[in-house]
């Protein structure tokens, strides 16, 4: 792929910005030497403004989602997107969100350019468990673990079941369900099933990867040992 096309697909302007990029000695090399349109070079030999280029196509962050932001383009208030450098959402192929956090809901989620993993980590088939944390206005009665373990529960305006999720008791007002499944605002609507009510909900977790110590609002990049180790 042409110099210009492979920058300007990773957001960092039109194709007419990059040219102007080269032609300012902004694209250099590590050592400082200022490259051209026509160079053959490496995506890693490639710095802009003395830094390396971002990931190429197939990159994996993960990203500590705090409470407030929405997972969706469209929507007028604060963005998953805002907390990422603006050029990652003008990227082709697309970054989108692995599946969906609430705007309420915090915790671990992952963002991706790459359409046959985002399928492979959603699909039911994977059934790569989610962890959730839930904090709950009342007390929790004590048959919970075992109603959302049957595989029988029905959501309200749904017609087939939940799949069996794994519950385990913290405290009195404290949960934390593993699931395989993501249905629409499923761990709040299992609560409201139960006659709670969820007042904070976060994912710590998906398959073998943990949100760990990502601060709220901060990024990672995903190796691929991170990704083996989530399946
Ligand atoms: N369940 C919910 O209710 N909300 C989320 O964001 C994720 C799972």
């Amino acid at each position: 792929m042409k110099l210009i096309k492979l920058i300007a697909n990773l957001g960092y302007g039109s194709r007419k910005d990059v040219t102007a990029m080269f032609r300012e000695g902004r694209i250099t090399d590590p050592q400082g030497e200022v490259l051209y349109a026509d160079d053959k070079v490496g995506h890693e030999a490639i710095h802009i403004d003395g830094a390396p280029l971002d990931p190429p196509a197939g990159m994996v962050l993960m990203l500590h989602k705090p409470v407030g932001y929405t997972c969706s383009t469209k929507d007028p208030g604060r963005i998953v997107y805002d907390l990422l450098p603006p050029r990652f959402r003008l990227r082709s192929p697309t970054l989108s969100s692995v599946g969906r956090l609430d705007r309420d809901t915090s915790g671990m989620l992952l963002m991706t350019d790459d359409g046959a993993l985002l399928h492979r980590i959603v699909s039911p088939k994977a059934k790569l468990a989610k962890v959730y944390e839930a904090t709950l206005a009342h007390d929790l009665r004590g048959d919970e673990a075992d109603v959302f373990a049957s595989g029988t529960l029905m959501l309200e305006s749904e017609t087939v079941p939940l799949a069996p999720a794994g519950m385990e008791t913290v405290n009195a007002r404290h949960a934390r369900l593993t699931l395989t499944e993501g249905r629409y605002h499923q761990v709040r609507r299992m609560f409201a099933a139960v006659g709670n009510h969820v007042e904070a909900l976060h994912r710590s977790r998906i398959g073998g990867l943990g949100l760990d110590d990502l601060p709220a609002g901060q990024w990672r990049l995903l190796g691929a040992g991170d990704v083996e180790r989530m399946f």
